[in-house]
């Protein structure tokens, strides 16, 4: 290719990538399929309000010893928190959660003795296919309710008067596409995934159930689960991997960001708690480990392991000899909606993506001008004008963003990723819904409307 041919193509692509919906994102470039077990830390730290607003109260004090596999906290509902260790409760204490929330926390110091037993833990014989009994053993064992609470308003006092579930979606692929535990435990764990989706046929027969695949797998997912679910499969892009857009293609209903799925009858389920579950109805073994993988800028490969709930963040890193002082940033979850960390002690729990950051973020102002480029518009998969939103916002009239529907933001940060102007776009957005929270609700057009 001739150099003027090669510059042609070069400055083409590059115009194109500018102008694209479809930015190029961060991936993986390689990773290791073995899931590693972490060993157990010295201390954990087990957060009572995750998630988001499940409050759990504690049952044990400081001073008191546990077991592994014992309960430690329970909400009004009966959903558990368990020890994940052996050990003694140094304190009961408050931290910062990985979230970013500020959370009442259990504190247990490791004495290395031994858990509870399956026939400790699992001591009521449990009744076939009632649902009603499979919930509370669910909730016992640790388990995320089968649902997940993604809307902001979403309480525990929310569960009376939840209309009838009308599917019933697990995931089979996470939406970031740098955290792999998902598409991990599927491949290694077929047979028992079947089991996991029969349970439920069987729990809730007139109910819907799909199962998300990556694309290419579409033939061996079909291959092992033909008859249990409806399998979807979805691409490897991050707009078609976002939940409530994955949700709206699938049922040809839009939920609007500020609502739970199950308060419009739908249940979305990671894989791992579809596991958890089959574990929890068996009786061996309640939800005690967690999958996450850890992936970055400069490594290689991209690694995922099971660590036990409440390890910290430096704990988890040290296993794969990582130290959060070799790179920029620790950002818990994946780099498009995770949370910086200010601290390597901060307790990992429900996540399931580090990213470490090697190169240097700091902006080159704290909060640029915007340029009207409008790459955050085109790029975003709520189609709400951001630019003008973020002006708003930024001059103090959160009020008049309301005709624009903030609230319609995923909060995925595709407008952040490709802003020229590096502008804290997502933050200012979230700051914004958080305001608006007691506000006028948009409502979406009733299915095959949109
Ligand atoms: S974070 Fe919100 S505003 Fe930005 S692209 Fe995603 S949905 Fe659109
Ligand atoms: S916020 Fe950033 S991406 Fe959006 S129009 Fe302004 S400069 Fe462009």
């Amino acid at each position: 290719m001739g150099l003027a041919t090669y510059l042609e193509k070069t400055t083409m692509s590059l115009f194109a990538q500018l102008f694209s919906s479809r930015p190029i994102l961060p991936a993986v470039p390689d990773y290791d399929p073995v899931i590693r077990q972490v060993e157990e830390p010295d201390m954990v730290v087990i957060p009572l309000d995750y998630p988001r607003h499940i409050n759990y109260l504690p049952t044990v004090e400081a001073g008191e010893k546990v077991r592994r596999g014992g309960v430690i906290g329970r909400s009004r509902l009966g959903n558990c928190k368990l020890a994940s260790i052996s050990g003694k409760v140094r304190e009961i204490t408050t931290v910062w959660t990985a979230q970013s929330v500020h959370s009442p926390a259990i504190v247990i110091e490791n004495d290395g003795g031994e858990g509870l037993s399956p026939e400790e833990i699992f001591t009521d014989q449990l009744p076939p296919d009632n649902p009603v009994a499979a919930l509370a053993r669910i909730r016992s064992a640790g388990v995320n309710p089968p649902w997940r609470l993604s809307g902001r308003d979403y309480g525990e006092e929310d569960i009376s008067g939840l209309p009838p579930l009308e599917a019933v979606v697990v995931t089979g692929i996470q939406e970031e596409p740098t955290i792999l535990t998902s598409q991990l435990l599927l491949a290694q764990n077929p047979d028992k995934v079947a089991e996991g989706l029969r349970r439920i046929g069987r729990l809730l027969p007139e109910t819907p159930l799909w199962l998300t695949v990556p694309e290419k797998e579409l033939a061996w997912a079909e291959k092992h689960f033909a008859g249990l679910a409806r399998i979807a499969a979805v691409p490897a892009q991050y707009h078609g991997r976002l939940e409530r857009e994955l949700v709206a293609r699938l049922l040809g209903r839009r939920i609007p960001n500020r609502n739970s799925f199950i308060s419009h009858g739908i249940v979305v389920q990671d894989v791992e708690y579809l596991l958890a579950m089959v574990d929890a109805l068996d009786g061996t073994s309640p939800f005690l480990d967690k999958c996450l993988t850890i992936s970055g800028t400069t490594l290689a490969k991209a690694i995922t392991v099971r660590f036990p709930l409440g390890s910290s963040l430096r704990h988890v890193l040290a296993s794969q000899g990582l130290q959060v002082a070799d790179f920029t940033r620790p950002v818990v979850g994946g780099p498009m909606k995770g949370v910086a960390q200010y601290s390597d002690l901060t307790p990992l729990t429900y996540d399931s993506g580090i990213y470490l950051v090697s190169e240097d973020l700091t902006p080159f102002d704290p909060i640029a001008p915007c340029i009207f480029c409008g790459r955050c518009t085109r790029v975003c998969p709520a189609r709400i004008q951001v630019h003008l939103i973020n002006r708003m916002i930024e001059f103090g009239q959160i009020e008049s963003t309301g005709s624009l529907h903030p609230e319609a933001c995923h909060e995925c940060g595709l407008c952040a990723h490709v802003c020229p102007a590096e502008r804290p776009i997502v933050q200012l957005l979230h700051f914004c819904n958080r305001e608006m929270t007691h506000g006028e609700r948009y409502s979406w057009p009733e299915r095959g409307k949109q």
